[in-house]
């Protein structure tokens, strides 16, 4: 394998496999070290996203949900079901399956771009002439140089102080993807969008969950009208979300978890959990990628320190993804390192973070794209709102599933879309028709004039744009 290439990625997550397979169809002789392993020894890569967030998250959302419809919903639809029972080995050998495609697809894509893979962790080691030495640390240890270098690291979960996780009782979210069978008392702490998704799967299939949150509000970056239906309807469904709790002390027993913590009116509590989720959020990972010995800036929370344009402040060093400022989700990792190497390549590459969609794929989902009712209002913009319920949407009646609605958000003056938010079924899907409008700078006439397909969930966003005009027809 030749040892000098015009581009090295450090990282095979979803920024750093993205970099990678765009840096080689630009034509750029093009490397990728990732250092994650599954079982038996193989690599994985695909990172965070591939093996213990996106899409094993998804794999259990589905399965989860399969067994909710087939106890609930199915008998509405004249089907009984008997003797419904659920086997959580069976469920994640599943989901462990899935994550392994998708191992394997990055693998074939990076056979197929003719990327060269090294499988371990790679370090910024010297800079020599205009290249960069990187250094593999692997099963098979290599030094490698290169022209440009991504940085692709990513992100670990953040540790509540005083609180170790064990992934047995206490759990990360790769813990929370393994539970070996379905706990009577679970506990979470951060009702983020991990911890509401790994909640709902796992209250899906049968635990009592219990919901802490630090902050005062639920879903504080989430639409107001959208965070409080979803409280609405995930309450009902049996998540106790308590808010403003400050946990006081975590003891871990042989079998349970007793967390004390203080409600929002400064009351001790303390409750007992089988198993106890800490899903707080997440922290940049830099660990053995040899920054401080070459000097690459982090800032004061661990990020690597990038410019607009993903640049660091070493010659021809970009970094992407979680491992710098932004929302970490995969998909603005994806376009950053799309961004990244074009740049590298003298074009143009581009991200704008305003049209970024947001989703949490609980059940309703809730997607969102642009500015909220409440950052319109803190601007002092004005606006007109519009928004249509799936209540009065034919195709959700027919799928039984009318919660949520449709909200659209237009500049008052010039009806510019400002932001779509949406809480309802398929949400994930919905959102990238805001999205496109966005992006093509629409306003809320031009949704509200384009032919939607009948009977469908996306009637819902078309309807909200009537109704920002004032004239919706179906309601
Ligand atoms: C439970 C969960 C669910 C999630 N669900 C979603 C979702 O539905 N949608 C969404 O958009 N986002 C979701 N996310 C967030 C998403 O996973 C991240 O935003 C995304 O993975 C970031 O991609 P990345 O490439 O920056 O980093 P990562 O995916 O973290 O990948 C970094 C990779 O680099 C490797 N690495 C690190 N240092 C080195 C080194 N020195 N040498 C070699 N390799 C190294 C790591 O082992 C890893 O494989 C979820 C996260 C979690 C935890």
């Amino acid at each position: 394998m030749a040892d000098r290439f015009d581009v090295v990625v450090i990282g095979g997550g979803p920024g750093g496999y993205t970099a990678a397979i765009r840096a080689a169809q630009l034509g750029f002789a093009t490397a990728c070290i990732d250092d994650w392993t599954r079982a038996g020894g193989k690599p994985a890569p695909g990172g965070t996203c591939t093996n213990v967030g996106c899409i094993p998250s998804k794999a259990l959302l589905q399965s989860s949900e399969n067994y909710e419809h087939a106890g609930h919903a199915f008998a509405d639809h004249g089907i009984d079901v008997k003797g419904l029972s659920i086997d959580v080995k069976r469920m994640l050998a599943r989901k462990d399956k899935v994550v392994g495609q998708n191992n394997d697809g990055i693998l074939y894509l990076f056979k197929k771009n003719k990327v060269a893979f090294f499988h371990g962790r790679g370090s910024l080691a010297a800079r020599d002439g205009d290249a960069w030495t990187v250094k593999v640390d692997g099963a098979k240890p290599a030094t490698i140089t290169a022209t440009h270098v991504v940085v692709a690291t990513g992100s670990k979960p953040r540790a509540l102080p005083g609180t170790p996780i064990d992934n047995d009782r206490v759990l990360d979210n790769e813990g929370a993807l393994a539970i070996p069978d379905v706990p009577a008392r679970l506990g979470v702490v951060g009702a983020g969008v991990i911890g509401l998704e790994m909640g709902s799967v796992w209250r899906r299939l049968g635990a009592t969950v219990t919901v802490l949150e630090a902050l005062p509000t639920f879903l504080g970056a989430v639409d107001e009208a959208v965070a409080k239906e979803a409280l609405k309807v995930f309450t009902r469904q049996g998540l106790a979300i308590h808010t403003g709790a400050k946990i006081t002390a975590v003891e871990v027993g042989k079998a349970d978890v007793k967390v004390a913590w203080t409600d929002a009116t400064g009351k001790t509590q303390s409750s007992t959990f089988d198993r106890l989720i800490v899903s707080i959020g997440r922290v940049p990972f830099t660990g053995g990628l040899g920054a401080e010995a070459v000097g690459l800036a982090l800032d004061e929370r661990g990020f690597v320190v990038v410019d607009d344009a993903c640049r660091t402040n070493l010659p021809n060093v970009w970094a992407v993804g979680d491992v710098v400022r932004g929302p970490m989700l995969a998909h603005k990792a994806e376009e950053e390192a799309v961004a990244v190497c074009e740049r590298i390549a003298g074009q143009h590459g581009h991200v704008d973070f305003n049209t970024v969609p947001w989703v949490i794929y609980t059940s309703p989902e809730i997607a969102w794209v642009g500015e909220t009712e409440q950052q319109l209002k803190a601007a002092g913009t004005a606006y007109k709102a519009g928004t249509f319920p799936f209540l009065a949407n034919g195709r959700a009646r027919a799928l039984g599933d009318t919660t949520g609605f449709v909200k659209v958000l237009a500049d008052a003056a010039t009806d510019r879309i400002l932001g779509v938010h949406m809480i309802g079924p398929m949400v994930s899907e919905l959102i990238s028709e805001g999205v496109v409008a966005m992006e093509f700078g629409a306003a809320s006439e031009d949704l509200a004039r384009i032919c939607h397909a009948h009977p469908s969930l996306s009637e819902a966003t078309k309807e909200a744009s009537l109704a920002v005009l004032g004239r919706a027809v179906n309601i």
